[in-house]
């Protein structure tokens, strides 16, 4: 365990940072590093060589035994293969060895990862290539390289490099557009993301004993406990004991990789949690959000509970998510999204405000898209997570200043209001100038706008890379037209730019209650889509303005485009049909044997009963025998019915249609499956069941 007192030395102990690299780096190298991480500058093979002697000497000196390019193909998920260090020298010994080219460059077998169509499956030659902007750890005797994927002819395959990509288009732009303004001195702009991780702890007994859990991530039966989170006393409650010795563990390990976990707390639902960390430039920040999800998962196991990052493990509870905090910073320390003492009179910040909403406004459903998963589809929209419509939440301070703006007329200014509690004893507190809007997709919270869409078990490198290349079209729009202003005439020159762009996005800014119906049919008015599944969004990413908007920046080929289009499609339907081909395993066996043996058991207390006390005894008992045939007939029905789409939707060839089938007519296969299931577990006692039943998953935490 970390004591306190050692926290400061312990944090990133196993991480080869700068401050590593500028103790055993020689200066020049180092300063050569330095300017690659900062700028992005191409690094020379000596200074790698150099860089990867130091690297190895320090990994060994912390246990390291091997190496690993470490990256994120479009599986979702993180890749690794492993390579010792040793080099047999001729004698029957080893030395241990670590070149500039091994670090700088790495050949995996790129045939078994989704490709969407870039590569044959003859040509599995991959490359990973260095991103020395994420510093490399050492986790379970490895040295952890992050790296970037892409085919033997260059196209990515991952989620780093188009981040990488994006990271860098929105820093030009933003460049352009200060130096009209005046901010010579700005290089690099930087984009910031602090993502928010929620997730539900249970029993590791529990998890083994469910297949949908085993093999889908989430519940795909279960009658609801008798209590859910209705009387609102999870959230920010007492953490229990054992969770608290859970967080623990998980922060000192995060602390370990560099990982700057800063908040916990009990979530909304029962057994769910969050964790927070310090915001990061974006491409560490995605790094981190991969590492905690697994080193969640892996404390989780040493402390005898599964970790369930599925967006909605559970059926009539909140399901998780992963708000992404976004902003952008340049590397003079300027918060482009912070409105300052004086909001109507900070140009920089309107400019860039203005820039946001008119890009989430037109760029809404790819911005929806890059959301969009099979699991995450089941919670948005769901009257606990933001909707599936995007709108902007902005608060009324920002709102006056736009407002003031747009009728010219003066803007008085919110300035901070004191706030007695009634109590002398109690200090007075300065009150914020917005209040919070829970309900929001898409809220300014102060000098940062969060996503909210974003799912818990996703990566959100997706959602940051539509969102950086939208605002940096945006921007390079903005350019555009404020290119030639002179100086005196720029604030009245922006002040036009903000009407003209008001007049046309307006329509996204919402600050009422996103979870309400009236919402819904008030976005249809204003014309905002509401796209409610990954099969509904799917085709806007292959529209012309997607391929516009990514071409043109750079961001991705059409080819790499298409091919993601055909992964997304692919893996939507992959999930869906795992669960549906999991539902009817569990029902026809797990369930069906514990409906056998109570309605057996049901039976015999029937005959005796009614031989002992005569023909009308037994009324509950023969109750409960009619619910359960009732629901073994219902079930037996939707039992054949899935298995017959299932097989239609198997031989479907049309990706597109495929996935909109299983969305339309599996899911709701399942769902009416689910209904005779869940009625017949209704009324069984939990130990005909071979599985654990929602109150036992959700209330046995400690
Ligand atoms: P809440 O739960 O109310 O949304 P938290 O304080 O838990 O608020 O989380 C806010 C998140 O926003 C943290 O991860 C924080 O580091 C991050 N954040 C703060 N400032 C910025 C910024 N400039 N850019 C990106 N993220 C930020
Ligand atoms: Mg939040």
């Amino acid at each position: 365990m970390i004591e306190a007192a050692k926290l400061t030395e312990e944090f990133g102990c196993l991480v080869f940072n700068d401050k590593v690299m500028r103790q055993r780096l020689p200066k020049d190298i180092y300063k050569a590093v330095h300017k690659t991480i900062e700028n992005g500058s191409h690094l020379e093979l000596d200074v790698a060589n150099c860089v990867a002697a130091t690297m190895k000497e320090w990994a060994i000196e912390n246990g390291a035994t091997h190496f690993t390019h470490w990256f994120q193909p479009m599986t979702g998920l993180t890749a690794e293969k492993h390579d010792g260090f040793i080099s047999p020298v001729g004698d029957g010994t080893v030395i241990m060895e670590f070149s500039g080219k091994e670090l700088v460059k790495g050949e995996p077998d790129a045939s078994s990862f989704p490709s969407g169509g870039l590569r044959a499956t003859f040509e599995a030659r991959g490359y990973t290539a260095w991103d020395p902007s994420s510093p490399a750890f050492i986790k379970d005797g490895s040295l952890y390289i992050p790296t970037a994927f892409c085919s033997y002819g260059g196209e990515a395959l991952d989620k780093k490099t188009p981040l990488l990509r994006s990271m860098e288009v929105l820093s030009n732009e933003a460049v352009k557009v200060l130096k009209l303004l005046g901010y010579d001195d700005v290089k690099r702009v930087n984009t910031t993301i602090g993502s928010e991780q929620e997730y539900f702890l249970i029993d590791k007994d529990f998890y083994k004993k469910r297949k949908d859990l085993l093999f889908t991530g989430r519940t795909l039966i279960g009658a609801p406990a008798t209590k859910g989170q209705e009387m609102e006393d999870h959230y920010f409650g007492v953490i229990k004991p054992k969770v608290s010795a859970y967080m623990h563990d998980l922060d000192e390990e995060l602390w370990k990789l560099g990982i700057p976990a800063k908040t916990k707390h009990n979530e909304v639902a029962p057994s769910q949690h969050e964790l927070a960390p310090v915001f990061e430039t974006a491409n560490v920040a995605v790094d981190h959000n991969q590492l905690t999800m697994e080193v969640m998962k892996k404390v989780a196991d040493k402390h005898n509970y599964a970790c369930l990052l599925h967006e909605k493990p559970f059926e009539g509870i909140n399901g998780s998510g992963k708000h992404n905090n976004w902003s952008v910073c340049t590397d003079t320390g300027m918060n482009l999204l912070d409105p300052g003492k004086k909001p109507a009179e900070n140009i920089p910040f309107l400019l860039f405000l203005m820039a946001v909403i008119s890009a989430v406004d037109e760029y809404a459903p790819i911005l929806r898209l890059s959301v969009a998963s099979a699991g995450n589809d089941h919670r948005l929209g769901g009257n606990e997570a933001p909707p599936a419509i995007i709108s902007i939440f902005l608060g009324d301070e920002l709102a006056a200043v736009l407002r003031s703006i747009y009728e010219g007329t003066e803007y008085a200014g919110a300035g901070k209001v004191q706030m007695g509690m009634g109590a002398q004893v109690l200090p007075h507190i300065t009150k914020d100038t917005t209040d919070r809007n829970r309900t929001s997709p898409f809220a300014f919270t102060g000098n940062k706008f969060e996503f909210r869409m974003p799912g818990s078990a996703v990566s959100v490198a997706n959602a940051n890379i539509v969102l950086n290349t939208a605002v940096a079209e945006m921007l390079s729009r903005l350019y555009e037209k404020l290119e030639g202003t002179k100086e005196e005439d720029l604030k009245d020159k922006v002040n036009e730019l903000l009407k003209e762009a008001l007049d046309k996005h307006k329509r996204v800014l919402f600050n009422g209650n996103g979870y309400t119906d009236e919402w819904v049919a008030e976005a249809e008015k204003r014309g905002l889509p509401n796209l409610k599944s990954l099969p509904d969004a799917m085709p806007y990413w292959v529209s012309d303005s997607s391929i516009e908007l990514f071409t043109k920046h750079h961001i991705f080929t059409e080819e790499e485009i298409r091919s993601r289009y055909d992964i997304l499609l692919e893996n939507y339907s992959k999930s869906v049909h795992i669960e549906a081909l999991t539902i009817q395993e569990m029902v026809r066996k797990d369930l069906t044997e514990g409906i056998i043996a109570y309605e057996k058991d049901l039976t015999k207390e029937i005959l005796q009963k009614k031989e002992a006390l005569g023909s009308t005894a037994a009324k509950l008992e023969t109750g409960l025998l009619k619910t359960l045939d009732e629901a073994s007939d219902g079930i037996c029905v939707a039992l054949e019915k899935l298995a017959a789409d299932t097989k239609v939707a198997e031989e479907e060839t049309d990706l597109l249609k495929q996935a909109a089938y299983y969305q339309a007519t599996i899911l709701a296969d399942m769902d009416e499956l689910r209904k005779y299931a869940d009625m017949a577990e209704a009324v069984i006692p939990d130990k005909y069941l071979s599985y654990p039943t929602y109150g036992q998953m959700l209330f046995s935490l400690r």
